[in-house]
């Protein structure tokens, strides 16, 4: 049999390029060998987007647009709305026992999601705990593997506790995942802070024209101490430079305009006209697929439809094992 993947996003916007790196890459390469789950995480999204529902319910089917432009293959992979699948939720319930309110609270991504949303003395409920939820999504689907980006360690961390926790109390029962980090763990922002992200404005996102690529790339951050193109530069952490050496396949190129940025050989105008012309070239058979299945809404439908039907099935088998376990599969 083969091992299961469960992984997934926030239908909170569109998905970027730091999405495909960190975790989209590893998908599309993972989906031959692995049974692969993906899941449009709306409930999750819904814990800090409850006020803005309509934002989450239409980010949906562009979350799917993205995956199939991205490669993803919806004949080898399985693409699951969340609020879909009842179990998702039980076990979410069930779970919230096995971890106290303490080690949630201290689940270093959402301090920081915390402190960033500002939410100050009212931290939503559900949002707090989303990190159990979490748990139930990967659990749910008896996965092996999730790949994901840096910030979501702590998550899958905090899954494996559950999970032991669980499995003592209960005896073995479910399945401890592992984490597959991908090759760029934590892309920066267009304007070289934090992480790019769909929260932040800082992102260059798989839909993007080749014009809004060009416009975003010119406007980059570079090196602050380099007032002109004589000046010799700083390549190291640098975001043009990063972005070079993650989508600009051209090592030679990348090596030329390194070693001419560093001995004030070369304009930024330059090395950010050839990250374009990069990134354009990844993006655009992406925007291809993309446009083709935007024709199709019936497709659509039948991949969304179909998902979740094969996964209430397999979410529903792990919700009556769970429940066994728990001895509260009462028979009447
Ligand atoms: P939001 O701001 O709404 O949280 P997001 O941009 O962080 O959105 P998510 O849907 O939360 O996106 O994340 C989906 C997956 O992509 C996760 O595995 C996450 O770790 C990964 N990811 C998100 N941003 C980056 C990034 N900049 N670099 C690498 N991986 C990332
Ligand atoms: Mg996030």
């Amino acid at each position: 049999m083969k091992k299961r993947i469960l992984t997934g996003d926030r239908p909170s916007g569109k998905l970027h390029l730091g999405h495909y790196v960190g975790s989209l890459a590893n998908r599309v390469k993972l989906q031959d060998d692995y049974d692969q789950y993906i899941l449009i995480a709306d409930v999750q999204a819904l814990t800090d987007n409850y006020e803005n529902p309509e934002k989450v319910a239409n980010s949906v089917r562009e979350l799917l647009l993205d995956y199939v432009a991205s490669g993803i293959d919806p004949e080898k992979s399985t693409i699951v709305i969340q609020s879909q699948l009842p179990a998702i939720a039980e076990l979410t319930v069930f779970y919230l026992n096995m971890v106290s309110l303490n080690r949630v609270l201290r689940n270093p991504t959402v301090k920081a999601e915390i402190e960033q949303k500002g939410f100050g003395d009212t931290i939503p409920a559900g949002f707090a705990m989303y990190p159990v939820s979490q748990a139930a999504d990967i659990t749910a689907f008896e996965a092996n593997v999730v790949p994901v980006g840096e910030d979501q360690l702590p998550m899958i961390e905090q899954t494996r506790e559950i999970v032991r926790k669980f499995n003592n109390l209960y005896g073995e029962t479910l399945v401890e995942p592992e984490a597959l980090v991908g090759e760029f763990p934590r892309l920066i922002g267009l304007d070289g802070k934090a992480k790019m992200s769909k929260s932040l404005g800082n992102s260059i996102y798989l839909s993007d024209s080749p014009e809004e690529v060009n416009k975003k790339v010119m406007s980059m951050f570079t090196d602050p101490t380099r007032l002109k193109p004589t000046d010799p530069g700083h390549v190291e952490g640098n975001p043009v430079f990063i972005y070079h050496d993650a989508f600009n396949p051209n090592e030679e190129e990348v090596t030329d305009l390194k070693d001419r940025y560093v001995a004030g050989k070369v304009g930024d105008v330059e090395v950010k006209q050839k990250l374009a012309i990069a990134i354009n070239n990844l993006l655009e058979p992406m925007r291809k697929r993309r446009s083709e299945l935007e024709k199709n809404p019936e497709l659509v439908n039948k991949i969304l439809r179909e998902g979740v039907e094969k996964a209430r099935l397999v979410s529903g088998e792990v919700l009556e094992k769970v429940k066994k376990a728990m001895k509260i599969d009462y028979k009447f």
